[in-house]
């Protein structure tokens, strides 16, 4: 069998990694995963919703899914993952790349992982060796060991947004799965969120920064700027058509239903979705915060082409015309 393409969406939390997903999920050919690295515990075993709207049990087509993995044991996969890619043992798994070495070291969980996206591939996408399954699961280590899976040809889409920004989000009162849930995306303060960000995107740089046709690098904030043009960019990238973009107008995109497993509540939006800046932050982020932050980060600000001194915020008509940005459903925005 022929490998499945995955485009892996790499980087830190809250980084529109989901807005970018959802897009790349209307093309042909796509299909938008999610936060794969969560199937097991909050797919599997929470039965939280799919992208679809159903509880995952529901949905037809993890159904499918499921029957092909009848011999895994979810409860134990997450755990053991959990272990595994746990931000302490990120030197050694650096460590063992620039050695040559499998970066994660191969386990039996692996066939089931294996199994899951060739699983995935047979029931969504064309063809043998058509298609692109994309994984939104962000986390550096979860991408290095997909990238030894057998059966995986991995091109990895680095997403990064304004750290300043990312921290904002992060300090956002929101329900895990939308406004029924009871359970709220997790909290870390600003200075915690800002470690996260440098080390995972210096990881994601680390890990594939050198590898020049299978890594694609994009700011958040210009994906937003230009949606109908970065998604062509992106769907160049791993080789795809760009014939048939869901972009009724360069900044507008008619989103339908994904089958995507966990990510930002927004993942849930359909309809016509004007795709502006979310901005709030350039008032909203506290002088401390901002400040803490920014000194957090500094050393890979310029890298990624941010400012240390604060960005002027957008007059208060601009403001007004951009927030909030859903057309069907004013109360969401557009991050993850
Ligand atoms: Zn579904």
């Amino acid at each position: 069998m022929s490998p499945v393409r995955v485009l892996y969406l790499a980087g830190s939390g809250r980084s529109g990694s989901t807005l970018v997903t959802t897009v790349l999920g209307q093309l042909p050919g796509f299909f938008a995963a999610g936060e794969l690295r969560y199937l097991w515990r909050r797919g599997l075993l929470e039965n939280r919703p799919c992208g679809c709207g159903s509880a995952l049990a529901d949905c037809p087509l993890w159904a499918r899914v499921r029957a092909d993995l009848t011999e895994a044991d979810p409860a134990g996969i997450a755990a053991r993952l959990a272990a595994r890619l746990r931000l302490r043992g990120l030197p050694a798994l650096l460590r063992r790349q620039r050695r040559g070495q499998p970066p994660v070291p191969g386990h039996p969980d692996d066939t089931h992982l294996a199994r899951l996206y060739a699983s995935i591939a047979e029931h969504t996408l064309p063809g043998p060796s058509g298609g692109v399954i994309v994984d939104s699961s962000k986390l550096p280590p979860y991408g290095a060991l997909l990238g030894s899976l057998p059966g995986i040809d991995l091109y990895v889409l680095h997403v990064v947004r304004d750290p300043r920004a990312t921290a904002y989000s992060w300090r956002r009162r929101r329900p895990l799965d939308g406004r029924a849930d009871d359970q709220l995306m997790s909290r870390p303060p600003v200075g915690k969120a800002a470690l996260l960000w440098l080390v995972w995107n210096t990881a994601t740089l680390r890990l594939w920064g050198g590898r020049g046709e299978r890594y694609l690098r994009m700011r958040y904030e210009d994906f937003v700027a230009d949606p109908a043009g970065s998604t062509a960019r992106i769907a160049g990238f791993v080789g795809a058509s760009t014939e048939e973009l869901p972009f009724p107008t360069p900044a507008t995109v008619r989103l339908t239903p994904t089958h995507s497993v966990a990510g930002n509540p927004s993942r849930h939006r359909t309809g016509l979705v004007d795709v502006v800046a979310d901005t709030e932050w350039l008032t909203g982020l506290s002088t401390r915060a901002y400040a803490v932050v920014t000194a957090l980060t500094g050393v890979a600000l310029s890298r990624f082409g941010y400012p240390l001194r604060r960005p002027a915020a957008p007059s208060l008509a601009a403001r007004l015309s951009a927030d909030p940005v859903v057309s069907s459903s004013p109360a969401t925005r557009q991050e993850g």
